[in-house]
């Protein structure tokens, strides 16, 4: 197990309706070394790539992808929940349908922010579906700049999501995949990797 993998062990709670709870380290309370960690390994795994600027989705990513940028020497841009229209041609929009809040909302990244010279990292607490790596990724399609990689801490590999962008041809590094966990004896089986 690697040392995400040991944290959800120790400290992840299995909820009913395939929910991990992982809010006393990864996205409430946030144990700014293992972010740290993970920023170290990011950079590890995305070495060869020429990024120059990470993206992520609001609100938990954000902690994540600040430490994560340390490492990289670059800016962070989120994009920003809304729930009103009121688009007015200065802002990517996508659609994104929550899978913790079965709702959907359309987010934002203003055009100052994003362009056709962007070569990004894409960072994000949790994949299930992929939903809010689709918008995201289309977010930074719309500005005409490239993907370089995708980081994600928690990935659960029973969902579609993680199969969808790699399929896409995306590099895409999850540090724990979680392949199965029981909300009665709070277990976690982890795919190998
Ligand atoms: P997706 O768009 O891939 O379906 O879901 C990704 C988003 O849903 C993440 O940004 C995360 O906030 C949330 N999410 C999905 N599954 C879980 C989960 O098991 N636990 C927690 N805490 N958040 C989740």
């Amino acid at each position: 197990m690697n040392f995400l993998e040991e944290r959800i062990v120790k400290d992840g709670v299995v909820k009913e309706g395939n929910i991990l709870k992982v809010d006393s380290f990864l996205n409430h309370q946030m144990d700014i070394n293992l972010f740290d960690q993970m920023g170290e390994e990011f950079k590890r795994r995305f070495a060869d790539k020429p990024i120059n600027k990470i993206v992520t989705i609001e609100a938990s990513g954000i902690g994540i992808a600040c430490i994560v940028a340390r490492h990289f020497g670059v800016p962070v841009v989120f994009a920003k929940k809304t729930q009103s229209v009121n688009i007015d041609g200065e802002v990517y929009v996508a659609e994104v349908e929550s899978f913790t809040h079965k709702c959907k909302n359309q987010v934002i990244v203003s055009k100052k922010f994003l362009g056709p010279d962007d070569h990004v990292l894409v960072i994000d607490d949790f994949l299930a579906n992929g939903c809010a790596l689709q918008g995201l990724i289309s977010i930074v399609a719309q500005a005409g700049g490239t993907v370089e990689g995708i980081g994600i801490a928690v990935e659960k590999g029973f969902q579609q999501g993680g199969r969808i962008i790699r399929n896409l041809g995306y590099q895409l590094e999850s540090l724990a995949i979680v392949e199965g966990m029981d909300a009665e004896t709070g277990e976690v089986h982890f795919r190998e990797q």
